[in-house]
């Protein structure tokens, strides 16, 4: 089946019980024992296994194209379980520019379990090939990145890993299976924040990792079930509901974010538009040949200093100056001043979110902030 069915009936039935065509949102924690002791219906309880959240995880493995989901709580814990995989002794492979909570996970966490890390260029492909190791475990990859859009070649990243026995773990959260497939191109694991394009609607927090055979899901599952970084029975549901609308929404931002960012490029206010759908931008090729749209963000260089980006994200009238992303409503946020005093982000650089509103008044909204 085509995606756009998957995202409508995937891990959807008719409630057997009743006929009902929405299943409802099972809120139990627990679960009845057979006469037996045993569980035959399969649930004990909400922790380990919960019908809902297997509807969502049902319904994510098969749209990214993987064998199995396992979901969380946020996509940082979700992150958090990718890296459970990990022993000590092991090396990572990491981006230099990342969701930056990922990077703080490998430098303040990981490195505390004898996980070693080494954050590069990612879309540098001669420089991913130099400094894949013997003792390299995994090579995380989020492309186009966070919050510079920069792009790596997934296929050259798989090819790195596999050639010394190591994972390749791809941060799919910008793109969503919708533009970009990482399993079919080589990787192993597939890391979402549900916060943003699956849920959409800014009102809902979640994360998956998505798999392709049934012993990393297993270890995945068990750490879940342990670690119980879980997502409640009604955010499961609510992510469920909005998946169904996931092609459409993320196709329809994808199209205003380019049409967006050919408007920002020629204005006089603006130094660069970093955006792998332009077709001078340093990752367009590599994003054409790995992707089936460029995504719904852009990161944006004004003329100007800090001052001055922060100036324009204060005058939107339309777009909400705001974090996070993803979701149907348009949001803009200057990046530097809410990482560490160490981020490498431009200062001039504000991160846009194209959401779902009509394009033509984004263009209007941005073009009267830019002239202030
Ligand atoms: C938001 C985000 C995360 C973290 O997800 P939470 O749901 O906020 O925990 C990880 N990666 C990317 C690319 C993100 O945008």
């Amino acid at each position: 089946m085509k995606i756009e069915t998957l995202a409508i009936h995937a891990g959807r039935e008719a409630d057997p019980a009743t006929g009902a065509i929405v299943p409802p949102i099972q809120m139990s924690t627990t679960y009845e024992r057979d006469a037996d002791g045993g569980y035959a219906r399969s649930f004990s309880y909400t922790r380990p296994d919960n019908p809902t959240r297997h509807a969502l995880e049902a319904c994510l493995a098969q749209l990214e194209g993987g064998s199995h989901a396992v979901c969380f709580s946020s996509g940082a814990a979700a992150t958090m379980a990718v890296f459970s995989l990990l022993n000590p002794g092991d090396h990572v492979l990491a981006p230099l520019e990342c969701y930056y909570g990922t990077r703080q996970l490998l430098r303040e966490y990981l490195s505390r379990s004898g996980v070693t890390s080494d954050f590069i260029d990612m879309s540098d492909a001669a420089q991913l090939e130099a400094r894949v190791k013997r003792e390299t475990r995994m090579i995380w990859v989020e492309t186009p990145c966070n919050p510079t859009l920069k792009v790596t070649d997934l296929r050259v990243a798989a090819r790195c890993a596999h050639s010394v026995g190591a994972l390749l773990a791809v941060d799919n959260t910008f793109p969503t299976p919708i533009l970009q497939r990482p399993l079919e191109l080589g990787a192993d694991i597939v890391m979402h924040s549900s916060t943003k394009y699956f849920g959409g609607h800014s009102d809902v927090m979640g994360g998956a990792v998505i798999v392709k055979d049934a012993a990393r899901a297993a270890a995945l599952h068990a750490y879940q079930a342990v670690g119980g970084a879980v997502p409640s029975p009604f955010d499961c549901w609510l992510l469920r509901r909005s998946l169904s609308t996931l092609p459409i929404r993320v196709r329809t931002q994808s199209a205003a974010a380019l049409e967006i960012a050919r408007f920002l490029r020629q204005h006089p206010k603006i130094e660069r538009v970093c955006y792998p759908g332009l077709e001078d931008d340093p990752g367009h090729a590599v994003a054409a040949r790995q992707m089936s749209g460029f995504g719904a963000m852009l990161g944006v260089c004004v003329r100007g200093d800090a001052r001055t980006a922060m100036g324009v994200s204060s005058r939107t009238r339309v777009i909400t100056c705001a974090t996070s992303l993803g979701g149907v409503e348009s949001l803009m946020e200057h990046r530097a001043s809410i990482e560490s005093a160490d981020t490498l982000t431009p200062q001039n650089l504000l991160r846009l979110s194209v959401g779902l509103e009509n394009p033509e008044d984004l263009i209007e909204d941005l073009d009267q902030a830019l002239r202030g």
